[in-house]
């Protein structure tokens, strides 16, 4: 087997300018090389302005680089000929449900893509059930999609995207407007899309709780990958991620100021779990009492 087959997605010195001809150009990349594997659950995180869009758009050909490449399955996004199969590959999910609504009723919506693709009807009709089923919106088939809750509309918009079968997923900020719940059920979709079905997902969230959930952070900072690491090597390094102003998970800040003022426990404890495990050594009895063993 050619040995870079297990890479989806892969960025190579990526450069990219907006306003490449005019005044006022400004280096939105400066240079990002990343490989990420078949499967992975990869969270982007970085403050406002660093570039994380920017990167998403090139994932499906979006945006085609200024300079430097992009491979999806080893595929150039630079050439035209691979669009069709690279926007097949990889579908991105945005954060504003609102701007993906395309039809008045849900199945239309889903059906949309494959449409595109020039699927045949009972294809079609196949796959948007089963994207629906997928994502729990079964029941809504009929419905007007802008009559839903934002988490409903997502899921939506997550369907549509599963309907042209893609290998990966790249879903840039997609609860930045939702409540509580719709933020849940969108990211237990995700979650169980990559566990159970092994799609690839990308996501890229200012939201520290949703950025545990994958299994290799990313952070960016003007433009380049500054951090790169499983999240309890990224989030125990509170000072750092302060400088880059971010935020950690609210249980890691708890572990890091009693570390800080003296307690003995672990600083890498991203849930409230494993922040329990790392006291049952320190106080047994009291723990063990409360939570158990
Ligand atoms: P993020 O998603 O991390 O907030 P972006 O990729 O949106 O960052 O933006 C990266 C940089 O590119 C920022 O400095 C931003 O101001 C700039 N930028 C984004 N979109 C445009 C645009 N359409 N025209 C000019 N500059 C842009
Ligand atoms: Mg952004």
């Amino acid at each position: 087997m050619d040995p870079g087959s297990d890479v989806i997605i892969e960025t190579e010195n990526l450069v990219y300018s907006y306003n490449q001809s005019g005044e006022g150009e400004m280096q939105a990349l400066n240079g990002v090389s990343l490989s990420i594997v078949r499967g992975e659950f990869v969270a982007i995180i970085g403050r406002n302005g660093s570039g994380k869009s920017t990167l998403a758009k090139h994932f499906n050909a979006l945006f085609l680089p200024t300079s430097g490449n992009v491979h999806i399955n080893g595929m150039n996004t630079k050439d035209p000929d691979n669009l069709w199969r690279i926007r097949q590959t990889v579908g991105m999910v945005f954060q504003n449900p609102d701007n993906q609504i395309v039809s008045t009723t849900v199945e239309e919506d889903v059906a949309f893509g494959p449409e595109n693709l020039g699927i045949p009807a009972a294809e079609i009709r196949r796959r948007v059930d089963l994207a629906l089923k997928w994502v729990g919106m079964s029941e809504h088939v009929r419905h007007a999609p802008h009559l839903l809750s934002g988490g409903q509309k997502q899921r939506v918009a997550i369907a549509g995207v599963l309907a042209m079968k893609p290998q990966c997923i790249v879903l840039d900020e997609p609860t930045a407007m939702l409540d509580p719940s719709g933020r849940r059920e969108v990211l237990e979709t995700v979650k169980r899309l990559n566990e159970e079905d092994g799609i690839t997902v990308v996501l890229i969230t200012h939201f520290m709780s949703e950025a545990i959930l994958g299994e290799r952070v990313i952070v960016m900072d003007s433009g380049k990958i500054v951090m790169d690491d499983v999240p309890g090597k990224i989030f125990n390094q509170v000072e750092l991620l302060r400088q880059l102003d971010l935020d950690v998970p609210q249980v890691t800040q708890l572990a890091h100021e009693l570390a800080e003022s003296g307690v003995p426990v672990a600083r890498d404890a991203l849930t409230i779990k494993e922040f329990i495990n790392s006291l049952h050594g320190l106080y047994p009895s009291v723990i063990t009492a409360t939570y158990g063993e």
